[in-house]
């Protein structure tokens, strides 16, 4: 039997909510499950939410909302997917790559105030594996800068940073709800409005430049075109699914934990005979149990764990090529030497990591490895 590397998870009352979607008889955007999902979302971040069809496009309406023109600049890590970059490339903005910390892939709060400009409008903080980045820090570097921070919280949802839940400390957030994502919608995303400025706008961005969730809550008596926008509104058969999932969270979260916890005390001896190196969880931040890592001293040890656990039929793998050396990127970046970020892409190692990986499956992957090591 193959061990996957994912595997969306089920947790009970999906098909019964889309069910319940069609028979109540509105299955397109912001219906009785959108705002389902939109009540557990404040009720938990105190902030205006509004679901999305992906991160990506939760990123864009950011990009859209904080106003980006073309060069305009924004700080972004170079050790991260690709849609947190190009919601800013589309609106013309200039990304200035930040590098890693030496400890975690997360951007270097350190490093982030050399790289600021006149033209500089926004940092976007991308929390890798669900743990938070050194928020106090880059707020208070946003504040003295007066520029705006957007938090790519895709991997984040049920994540705290000092006790804060991460996707409420920036000005504007963005979770993901693909199927690789702790919660899930198979796609499906959220926006999370943290400045009361942006909230009326962002609305009508939503509702494809149209005041018609004005016009809904009896604020205006008639809608018509007002702004720019796109339709980023999710059908309500997708918060039918989220909303399954949400209810579950709790479940969902500490099944992943303990599988987390299995990986981590198991493959201990491992770091400790020089081998490999663990995820470092900061004490400001908590684990959301997002994935499992580890590093590797160097890529042709990677590559070679890789195989040898795929000859066991496990599907390990790596993860982001860094963005300055993209093929898309590399001839505009700057060229700054980015070398953390380099340095886990080429040695970071991600494990198989779903809420149905049964102890069995996961003994294998743990033996197998350390059968490689030993
Ligand atoms: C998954 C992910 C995204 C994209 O999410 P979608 O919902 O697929 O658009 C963006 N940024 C990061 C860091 C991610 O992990």
């Amino acid at each position: 039997m193959k061990i996957p590397f994912n595997k969306p998870a089920f947790v009970g009352n999906e098909l019964e909510y889309i069910k319940q979607a069609i028979y109540i008889g509105q299955i397109s955007g912001n219906g009785h499950f959108t705002k389902k999902c939109h009540h557990f979302f404040e009720e938990k971040f105190s902030s205006k939410c509004l679901l999305t069809t992906s991160c990506t496009d939760a990123l864009e309406m950011c990009s859209l909302l904080l106003n980006i023109q073309p060069g305009d600049e924004v700080i972004i890590p170079s050790y991260t997917f690709v849609s947190t970059a190009n919601a800013f490339v589309l609106r013309g903005a200039k990304i200035v790559f930040a590098d890693s910390q030496s400890d975690h892939p997360n951007m270097d709060a350190e490093s982030l105030e050399q790289l600021i400009t006149p033209r500089t409008r926004a940092i976007v903080v991308v929390h890798y594996a669900g743990i938070a980045c050194d928020m106090d820090k880059i707020m208070e570097l946003a504040q003295r800068y007066s520029l705006f921070v957007v938090e790519d919280a895709a991997q984040a949802i049920d994540s705290y940073y000092k006790g804060k839940p991460l996707g409420t400390i920036g000005h504007l957030a963005a979770f993901s709800f693909h199927e690789t994502k702790n919660v899930i919608s198979g796609e499906g995303g959220l926006l999370v409005i943290n400045d009361k400025q942006f909230e009326k706008r962002a609305e009508i961005l939503w509702e494809k430049g149209t005041n018609r969730t004005a016009f809904f809550k009896g604020e205006v008596d008639k809608y018509g075109w007002v702004d720019v926008g796109s339709s980023f509104l999710p059908s309500d058969l997708i918060a039918a699914f989220l909303y399954a999932q949400l209810e579950k969270m709790d479940v969902i979260q500490s099944k992943r934990k303990l599988i987390w916890d299995t990986y981590f005390e198991n493959l201990l001896p491992l770091k400790e005979q020089g081998h490999i190196k663990l995820p470092l969880i900061p004490e400001y931040a908590t684990n959301n149990a997002h994935m499992f890592y580890i590093i590797c001293k160097d890529i042709d040890t990677r590559d070679k764990l890789i195989a040898h656990l795929k000859k066991q039929d496990i599907l390990s793998v790596f993860h982001y090529l860094s963005l300055h050396k993209s093929p898309f990127y590399a001839s505009r970046h700057d060229g700054r030497e980015l070398s953390w970020s380099d340095f886990y892409s080429d040695r970071l190692l991600r494990l198989p990591f779903y809420f149905e990986l049964s102890p069995d499956d996961q003994e294998k992957i743990i033996n197998t490895i350390q059968e490689f090591f030993n």
